[in-house]
């Protein structure tokens, strides 16, 4: 089929649309045909909308509205996928592989009006840096394969203040699901940093914070469900610019962040409530874990207004990594660092290979330089980039990493260097 935009039809059957019989001068294409048969760009989208309302395979991502009920992962096959790539952080992947359930069974449950409406599960993800809170946000999106983006809550302000306005989370939102509103209406968007927009001061009524308490009031509505004027670039709004209309009813939302201090927040509650959540003394309270014992009035208490707590009823928090944590990034996750580096020097015909007494000096480092799982990263890249620059001209067809070999590398490195690419 050929445009003929700038073709007339040359071979007669005249110079309209064959099926809706409009003319070539109303509409902006027409696709000609066989035998003088035309098309207008108008039939085409129909017959696309009618594919899609039928369930016809088409080539490309199905939409969102095509979710069906037996697509739907169980919360145990979400937290066996979420496994596979995420450490740890049992409590995390329980309560998200719940949370992500329940809310695209609410989807799914959306038409039929009668029934009880089922209310978002937007969640909060509390725990310290590079503990794998994003991780496990972008790992349910490629899971459930809707748009997915992250944002960062700082670079948020009020309306009429310098930064970007609440609705640019949306634009980017709609960028990754490439201007396809409806898809983007089913995605799911991180916020991150959401401790950052913490009321400071403890008494709310005295000031208001204009980076804290302005943006979270924004967020409100976005949160819990509305139509939004988006502007398609993001940034600020511009009076005359064309908007797209979100509706963010059905767009979940992953807030995360370190909560840096909330365990005296947690504690103080603790010892003035000893009781409660089956614990029946004082002494049962693991005070090396009190993260563990996270509610929503902790979030309250550092500085979230009760209204975004409200609406963010999936409350889950992280562990920080140990040792064994570390070592196990390293190697287990599907795509581990190590398996990265093996795939990339075979790519070369090159066999690599590390020793175990490496990979601990390489987990030793990250600890000692309390740069986390982040740093095994840029740690391994120090001790690599040697090797990956000389192997691929060299005629070598395995290459071993040492403890010494490591050590050797990783010292000429400086930690500003590693702190750069972690
Ligand atoms: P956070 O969002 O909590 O600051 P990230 O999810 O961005 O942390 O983690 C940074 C990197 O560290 C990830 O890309 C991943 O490689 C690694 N990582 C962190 N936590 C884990 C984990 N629990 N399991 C596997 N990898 C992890």
């Amino acid at each position: 089929m050929a445009n003929t935009k700038n073709n007339n039809n040359r071979r007669g059957g005249g110079d309209c649309c064959s099926f809706c019989g409009a003319k070539r001068s109303d509409v902006e294409i027409l696709f000609q045909g066989l035998e003088g048969a035309n098309i207008c760009n108008k039939c085409i989208e129909n017959g696309y909308k009618i594919l899609l309302d039928n369930e016809v395979k088409v080539e490309g991502k199905r939409p969102a509205s095509l979710l069906r009920q037996e697509d739907l992962m169980k919360p145990v096959q979400i937290k066996a996928f979420l496994d596979q790539w995420v450490i740890g952080q049992d409590a995390a992947k329980r309560a998200m592989s719940v949370a992500v359930y329940n809310h695209y069974k609410r989807l799914l449950a959306a038409p039929k009006t009668e029934e009880v409406e089922i209310d978002k599960s937007n969640i909060v993800l509390v725990g310290p840096t590079g503990t794998g809170k994003t991780l496990i946000a972008r790992t349910i999106a490629k899971l459930l394969k809707v748009p997915f983006t992250i944002v960062d809550a700082t670079v948020l302000t009020e309306a009429g203040y310098v930064g970007e306005d609440v609705e640019s989370i949306l634009s980017r939102l709609l960028q990754v699901a490439d201007y396809n509103v409806e898809l983007a209406e089913r995605g799911i968007v991180f916020i991150d940093e959401i401790d950052k927009i913490a009321r400071k001061g403890d008494n709310p009524s005295i000031t208001r914070d204009v980076s804290g308490e302005g943006v979270q009031q924004a967020l409100l509505k976005i949160l819990e469900g509305t139509t939004v004027n988006v502007p398609p670039q993001g940034g600020r709004k511009h009076p005359d610019q064309k908007f797209i209309q979100v509706n963010t009813r059905n767009i979940l939302f992953i807030c995360g962040g370190a909560f840096d201090g909330i365990e005296q927040k947690i504690a103080q509650r603790l010892n003035t409530h000893a009781l409660g959540f089956g614990r029946t003394q004082r002494e049962q309270v693991d005070r090396e874990n009190l993260m563990k014992y996270i509610l929503p009035q902790d979030l309250r208490s550092f500085g979230l207004i009760p209204e975004l707590v409200g609406r963010l009823p999936v409350l889950t928090f992280m562990q920080p990594l140990g040792r064994d944590a570390l070592r196990s990034i390293l190697t287990e996750p599907k795509n581990a660092i190590i398996k990265q580096y093996e795939r990339l020097f075979e790519m070369d015909g090159v066999e690599l290979r590390f020793e175990p007494e490496a990979l601990d000096y390489i987990v030793d480092k990250a600890t000692e330089f309390k740069l986390g799982a982040r740093g095994l990263r840029s740690i391994t890249e120090a001790i690599m980039t040697d090797a990956m620059f000389e192997l691929p001209s060299s005629d070598e067809e395995r290459f071993t990493v040492t403890a010494d070999y490591a050590r050797e590398k990783l010292e000429r490195a400086s930690l500003a260097q590693l702190r750069q690419v972690g």
